[in-house]
This record gives structure tokens, C-alpha cells and sequence, in this order.
């Protein structure tokens, strides 16, 4: 089957084809108009998604060497996400249904980061994990310890209790002063710096819930006591704030994930969502699994921040059920995984 995905829930406008299970293209348009903003403007984005959906359906389609009429449904994104960006890629998606007269599929966008890592060919030894597994779904809105039991089948063990994992790079960036997006430049500025410079404090959270607002305000705090001495504190320090900053989220992300494991007796380990893009937990979470002896799976880059590869791959498994939807669907800004 043939089955063409759409993701415009955030600032990412995305059309990918999934033929029988391989994906075929995922084209991706970012939205930089944001970027002088210092974060996501939703009236902005809404209109950004209408100028980009069509072209990059279009350049789906012919990327993936299709023809419009072989299409054997549309998987869109009902939520969760931002309203007026949910909307466009819904009633584009539910317009090219009914043109074409194939069935709509809704996909849980939640879902769809942790069903990417059930696109084919991401791991040289081409394993999938097995269920149940539990993943660790780590975005810019959300931060989930998720039992997944089937493919539609899912457990929230712990979640935030505040600010998302994204939200907390996001959010030291801009204290740092660095441009929006700041979770890629912390990243990369980690890199050449000493995670032990400075320690930042681990919350104290029962269970398997997050907390990072009390990191937030502790760098803060941290910076601005700092410039007050030196004013040129960041710039002189920036590589090892980073790369401090980084390693405490790294290593709260971690120890829960750790006890989640641990918990329910499960070795098959994933990341999902796109802070799983950062070097830092890589890295940590491929030792950690060593020392465990976990299965780690850790999607590639293109499947981690938003994109329409993994609509259309939780779209094909809908499809397989025929679990379709009607001409009366909405999208819902928000929408639990389960
Ligand atoms: P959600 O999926 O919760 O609705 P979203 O779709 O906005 O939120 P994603 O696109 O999955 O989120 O991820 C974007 C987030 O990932 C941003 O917060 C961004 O800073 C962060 N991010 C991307 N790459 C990296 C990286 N290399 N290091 C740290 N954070 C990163
Ligand atoms: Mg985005
Ligand atoms: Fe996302």
C-alpha cells in the first residue's frame, strides 16, 4: 500500500511517502521566520504551512517516483500541537481524500516520534524493537517514559510535571543568548566544553515523573550572579555552560529512564522526539546500554525532530488495520497518546 503522510503540527511543514512499509521521500520545510521571534509564532506558522503544503506534497510525490492516483490513503497529524498549524495539514489532508476517494487516517503525533523507530533500515543489523519496550520520548513539548505494548498500545510511566526536555534547552539558550532554536547550538557548543565545570542541581522527583523548572531558574540565577562579576562570563565560559547544562539534563533523563527499565524488567530501550538528537544523550545512553546490556534504539537524525516519514509510518500500520477516519475530523491541540 501506498500511503502519503502529513505533519504541520508545530513549524515543520512535512509530506513523506511510505510505499508498503519503506519510506520513499520525506520532504521537510522549515520555518525560519521564527527565528527573530526567539521561539514559535503560532499565527506565523499557520500561514507558513499553507504556502509550504502544497509543494511539499507535491515534491513527496515526485520524489518518490509515484503517481497521485496510486496513493492508497492520507495519514495527517491530529494532534497534539499548535491549532491553526494542526488545521491546515488536516483540511489538506482531508481534501485530498475526498478528491482522490481514498480513506483518511488520523495519526497521534506523540505516537508517530516513538512509531518512527518502526521505519526500516535506520540500524545496520536492521532490528526493530520488540514489544513491549519502553521509550523515552524527549520534544519540544513533551518528556515521556512510555511502556509501548503495541504499536497503538501505550503506557505514560512518568512524564513532566513542568517544562519539557526541548523546553529546557530551549530556555538556557535564550538565558545564554543564543539564537531560537537553541537545543542544536548547546549541542554543538558541548562539544569542546568540560561537562564538570560547574553542577547544576538534579531534582528531586518521586517516581518516574520530570521535573526541570528548578534547573531553569538555577541557571538563571547561576548566569546572572556570574555577569554581575564578569560581563563577559558567557562568552569566555560558553562551551563549558553548555556542555555543564547539557550533562545535568542528559543525566536526569537518564536515571529515570534507568529506574523505568529496571521496573518492569525490560531491556528493548528507545529514544524518541527531537532532543533524541542530542550528541550528549547518544552517547550516554549507547554507554549506559552497554553497561546494562539493553537493546538501544536511537533514531536517525531525519526521524527525530518533526517530520512526515513517521506520520506516514504509523499511517501505514493504521491502514493495515483499517482504522480510518471521516470527513468530520478535527484536530485537537490536545490529544493524550493514549
Ligand atoms: P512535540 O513533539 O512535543 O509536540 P516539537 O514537535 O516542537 O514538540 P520536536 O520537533 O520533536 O518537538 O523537537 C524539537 C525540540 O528538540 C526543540 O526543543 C529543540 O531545541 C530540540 N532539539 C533538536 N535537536 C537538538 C539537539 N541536538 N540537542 C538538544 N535539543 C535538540
Ligand atoms: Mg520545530
Ligand atoms: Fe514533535
Amino acid at each position: 500500500a501506498i500511503i502519503l503522510g502529513i505533519e504541520s503540527s508545530c513549524d515543520e511543514t512535512s509530506a513523506s511517502v511510505c510505499i508498503d512499509g519503506v519510506i520513499a521521500s520525506n520532504i521537510i520545510a522549515n520555518q525560519t521566520i521564527h527565528h527573530q521571534y526567539g521561539g514559535v509564532v503560532p499565527e506565523l506558522a499557520s500561514r507558513v504551512h499553507q504556502q509550504n503544503i502544497i509543494p511539499a506534497v507535491h515534491q513527496a510525490i515526485v520524489e518518490a517516483k509515484i503517481n497521485k492516483n496510486q496513493i492508497d490513503a492520507v495519514a495527517f497529524t491530529r494532534g497534539p500541537g499548535l491549532l491553526g498549524s494542526l488545521l491546515v495539514g488536516t483540511s489538506f489532508a482531508k481534501a485530498f481524500a475526498l478528491a482522490n476517494e481514498i480513506p483518511l487516517v488520523e495519526v497521534n503525533h506523540m505516537q508517530a516520534h516513538i512509531l518512527a523507530h518502526f521505519i526500516p533500515n535506520q540500524r545496520e543489523d536492521k532490528k526493530l524493537p520488540e514489544f513491549p519496550f519502553i521509550c523515552l520520548t524527549v520534544s519540544g513539548g513533551h518528556t515521556q517514559i512510555v511502556l509501548v505494548k503495541d504499536y497503538f498500545e501505550m503506557e505514560i510511566l512518568g512524564e513532566t510535571t513542568d517544562d519539557a526536555a526541548g523546553e529546557a534547552f530551549d530556555k538556557t539558550a535564550k538565558i545564554l543568548e543564543l539564537p531560537y532554536p537553541g537545543g542544536p547550538l548547546i549541542d554543538q557548543y558541548a562539544k569542546t566544553g568540560n561537562p564538570h565545570a560547574y553542577q547544576f542541581p538534579e531534582p528531586q522527583i518521586p517516581g518516574l515523573n520530570f521535573s526541570f523548572s528548578g534547573l531553569k531558574t538555577s541557571i538563571l540565577y547561576f548566569v546572572r550572579d556570574n555577569v554581575k562579576q564578569n560581563p563577559n562570563f558567557i562568552q569566555e565560559n560558553l562551551a563549558d555552560i553548555c556542555a555543564s547544562v547539557q550533562h545535568r539534563i542528559v543525566s536526569i533523563l537518564l536515571n529515570k529512564l534507568k529506574k523505568a527499565a529496571q521496573e518492569h524488567q525490560i531491556k528493548d530501550i528507545a529514544i524518541a522526539g527531537g532532543v533524541s538528537a542530542n550528541s550528549g544523550l547518544r552517547t550516554a545512553l549507547t554507554a549506559l546500554a552497554q553497561q546494562k546490556g539493553w537493546n538501544v534504539f536511537i533514531p536517525k537524525f531525519e526521524y527525530c525532530t518533526d517530520n512526515a516519514a513517521m506520520i506516514a509510518i504509523a499511517g501505514y500500520y493504521k491502514f493495515l488495520k483499517k482504522d480510518f477516519v471521516g470527513q468530520d475530523v478535527a484536530p485537537l491541540a490536545r490529544m493524550p497518546i493514549v
